[in-house]
């Protein structure tokens, strides 16, 4: 009886906050049904291809302080790095060369000019060794938009800046009074009026966040009509000011199942999105990104950051693959992706079908 009224909520046209609370609730058979229309919506609307985006962690020297991150800029026990242009382009040069399709660049938050000219040279020269054939996406924080712009200008199509969550006080909650959740706003509006590809995602599974939260995160991703998301599970990381609060977490195989309904409910309301498996999922399960991919992402984000920096990027415990070079993950992830029946879009951009339609819109 349960269950046909859970049947029923997928024939709606418009999924309210009570269908998705309910939906982010479902157990058992039910949530089965739930990744098995994710399934079905991805296949049908963006098919059954997964796109790479090979990921740089080119520095992960910080000036912010958010609670949750290891590499904030009050952690003292971090060796802090910041790859050489070489470094990054021979990165570049990889992913073109294995037919990855599209690059990330991805860092702390610096907001300085001398920053703000080398990724735009950087940019440059990215275009220039792949013939322009490499897509590039920032991952760099908040920037005033005449630097998103410089870097649009340059090259960069695509950028992701999570809202991390959507409720005020827990933003305010988990990060220092000077961070503001108004301002993160203003760049992602300000990354959409430029015409970028906009990204954006939260945290799953944070101190004090309720699947409430969890489902306005969702509807407030509909509302601002993103591209594309990448969403994960929280997991925390001693030298962080949220890990006093690590007795009062879900369990880690609770953030990961919560992360993957997100995942799923998220394909069923934006049918037509990119969806990031996010890295994170892996921390917590050698084959959370497949699984992640099964319920309705069709992104991955290989890392193709040069070994011996990995170990130094540390968001949070548990990271995957840190002791591994590149060259190790391109037949591993060959095997992962057909083990998940889907098909590598290599050499492909697999831009956003959403940001098209809405710039016809
Ligand atoms: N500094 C840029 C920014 O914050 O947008 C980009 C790099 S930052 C490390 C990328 C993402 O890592 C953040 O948006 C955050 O969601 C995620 N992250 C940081 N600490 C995390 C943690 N402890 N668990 C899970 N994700 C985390
Ligand atoms: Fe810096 Fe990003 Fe970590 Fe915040 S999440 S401390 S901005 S790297």
């Amino acid at each position: 009886m349960y269950m046909t009224t859970f049947a029923n909520l997928f024939e709606k046209k418009i999924l309210d906050r009570e269908d998705i609370i309910m939906m982010l609730k479902a157990e058992g058979k039910e949530r089965l049904f739930l990744f098995e229309r994710a399934l079905q919506v991805k296949l049908k609307e963006v098919g059954n291809k997964v796109y790479f985006r090979g990921l740089v962690e080119f520095s992960n020297i910080c000036s912010k302080d958010c609670f949750y991150c290891g590499i904030r800029n009050s952690n003292n026990n971090v060796t802090r790095y910041y790859l050489t242009d070489d470094e990054i382009l021979n990165a570049a040069k990889f992913c073109y060369e294995n037919n990855y399709g599209s690059i990330v660049l991805q860092s702390g938050e610096n907001c300085t000019t001398v920053f703000a000219d080398r990724i735009e040279n950087l940019l440059r020269k990215i275009k220039e060794l792949s013939n322009n054939q490499l897509g590039i996406t920032l991952s760099v924080g908040e920037q005033s938009e005449e630097v998103y712009r410089r870097w649009f200008n340059a090259g960069a199509h695509r950028y992701l800046l999570r809202i991390e969550t959507t409720n005020r006080e827990l933003y305010k909650k988990i990060h220092p009074e000077d961070h503001s959740f108004d301002e993160r706003l203003r760049c992602i509006k300000s990354l959409q009026d430029i015409g970028y590809q906009t990204g954006t995602g939260v945290m799953i599974g944070l101190p004090f966040q309720t699947i409430e939260d969890l489902a306005d995160d969702l509807l407030y991703m509909k509302q601002i009509n993103i591209d594309m998301v990448g969403m994960g599970p929280y997991i925390e990381h001693t030298e962080t000011p949220l890990y006093k609060y690590r007795d009062r977490l879900w369990s880690l195989n609770s953030r990961f199942d919560m992360s993957l309904k997100m995942i799923a409910l998220l394909r069923i309301l934006m049918k037509d999105i990119n969806i990031a498996a996010a890295t994170a999922l892996q921390a917590i399960d050698p084959m959370g990104r497949e699984k992640g991919v099964k319920v309705g992402a069709n992104i991955i984000m290989p890392n193709i950051t040069p070994g011996r920096y990995r170990n130094d990027y540390h968001l949070y415990q548990n990271k995957p693959c840190v002791d591994e070079e590149p060259e190790n993950c391109v037949k591993c992830l060959d095997a992962r992706i057909a083990l998940s029946d889907s098909e590598i879009g290599y050499g492909e951009w697999g831009d956003s079908h959403h940001f098209f339609k809405r710039k016809e819109s």
